[in-house]
């Protein structure tokens, strides 16, 4: 096949439009509310942080919103991305089941964080904004706007949070390589870094506070805007392209799934795979069931409150209802650190309180376990991120071996983890330790939340 040929099928496999969910659910989530007045918020409210093409997409109930063509041009470079049938791991695990997976780690950060990347930048470029500011936790987010912002002439500024900025340097390295600057958080930079440092100088960071820090800069400078990796409705929306693509490609296999898995930290990648089934579903078809894998050691949507709360420890965000630990919840160091936020995304938690999903937590090591397996059956190292999501695919084909049923199960491999390698070093030096929680240190984090009247 001629490089020509192939270009134009690859072509048409990606998707023109990202799809919305809002378009097909039975109830609307609860408003997003400000956080002095507790009213919904309007459009003006995050117009110093957004541009408004992204503030329309956030509320917009449409069901398709066409990509631009110049995203899909970039797109183009990784898109559409490999769906592979894991026969090897099949035939180890003994199963009847069939299992897929959609591969994130083919975008040049390696991870699925780029399909929003690109899009917002190209739509703050648009706006004639000069420069983005955001929070990077593992440093996957960072380095995927780093990326984009090279792309579109942009000038990025990335709030690291500390603990990772000493240890993750290569992720470092790669923000600076596509010309982003990458400050440790908690920094001098902002108010709430000084007051943080302040109080606790040997601060190791958390994503709340890096988030607090990028927004406050934003907020300052009319050519400066904010930008987030995930949680938000657009940013899920953006990565519905993964499950847009794996309907698509699962149709060429003549085949679809009866179980969808995903990680969640936000929830960005697990909505992108798992939004499009559900909106088929909803709209009639068939039924999935869907599975959402979260860590132990920060269980969001298994064991934390769904509540009003803020996104971000200074309190600068606005008030979304959601899964959460509470803004305090300090996670410990494990090894997934893109998991390793308070709250879940507001669409993922209205999903799982519909009973459209459902949710469970593992511990680090069990995951890695099956990282490791997966790595030597599949070739592909998954990120500790992906790890879970792995450790739920193969848990679900291990029940089909022992029901004797033949299942399809899909799955989003959403990183390579070709960063994390001192993980894998630790794993099996017998380095990890798995966290839980108790319930008293869980309802301490909780005592801080806002308190919104519920008929808000
Ligand atoms: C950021 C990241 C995550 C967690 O974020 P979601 O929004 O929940 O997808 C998971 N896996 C990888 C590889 C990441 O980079």
């Amino acid at each position: 096949m001629s490089d020509t040929v192939k270009y134009l099928l690859d072509e048409s496999r990606i998707p023109k439009a990202w799809y919305n969910l809002m378009a097909d659910l039975p109830t609307p989530p609860p408003a997003v509310l400000h956080p002095g007045t507790l009213k919904p918020i309007g459009p003006d409210d995050l117009a110093p942080l957004f541009p408004m093409s992204l503030i329309g997409q956030e509320v917009s109930t449409e069901r398709e919103i066409e990509i631009p063509e110049p995203v899909r041009e970039v797109y183009r470079q990784w898109r559409p991305s490999p769906l592979y049938r894991a026969r090897r791991l099949e035939k180890a695990l003994g199963t009847p089941a069939r299992i897929y997976y959609k591969y994130e780690g083919v975008s040049p950060a390696g991870s699925h964080k780029p399909n929003t990347a690109v899009p917002q930048a190209f739509y703050n470029k648009e706006a004639g904004v000069k420069r983005i500011t955001t929070e990077t936790g593992a440093g996957q987010w960072g380095s995927s706007l780093a990326f984009a912002g090279s792309l579109f002439g942009l000038e990025i500024e990335v709030f690291m949070v500390k603990v990772s900025f000493n240890q993750k340097p290569y992720r470092r390295a790669l923000m600076e390589t596509y010309g982003a600057r990458c400050i440790a958080s908690p920094s001098m930079e902002t108010n709430v870094g000084r007051e943080i440092l302040a109080r606790h100088p040997d601060s190791n960071g958390s994503l709340g506070i890096a988030i607090s820090e990028a927004v406050e800069v934003a907020a300052q400078r009319d050519d400066t805007k904010y930008a987030l990796g995930s949680v938000l409705n657009h940013v899920l929306m953006h990565q519905t392209v993964v499950g847009l693509e794996a309907i698509a490609q699962l149709e060429m296999a003549n085949d679809y799934p009866d179980i969808v898995v995903g990680c969640t930290g936000g929830g960005s990648n697990f909505a992108g795979i798992a939004f499009p089934f559900i909106g088929a579903q909803l709209r009639g078809g068939r039924k999935v069931r869907v599975v959402a894998v979260e860590p132990a050691a920060c269980p969001s949507l298994t064991r934390g409150r769904y509540a009003y709360d803020f996104g971000d420890t200074g309190h600068l965000t606005p008030l979304v209802k959601m899964h959460t630990l509470g803004s305090n919840f300090m996670p410990p160091g494990f090894h997934a650190g893109g998991l390793r936020y308070h709250g879940m995304a507001p669409l993922v938690s209205h999903v799982k309180e519909l009973g459209l999903i459902e949710a469970r937590a593992y511990p680090q090591t069990p995951c890695f376990e099956a990282g490791v397996m997966f790595a030597r059956h599949e070739g592909i190292v998954p990120a500790p991120e992906a790890n879970h999501a792995v450790k739920g695919a193969i848990d679900e084909a291990i029940r089909c071996r022992e029901e004797g049923t033949s299942r399809a199960i899909l799955f989003n491999l959403c990183g390579h983890g070709h960063f994390d390698m001192q993980a894998y070093t630790d794993y099996f030096a017998g380095k990890l330790q798995d966290h839980s929680y108790d319930e008293r240190e869980l309802a301490m984090a909780l005592s801080g939340l806002p308190s919104v009247s519920e008929a808000a």
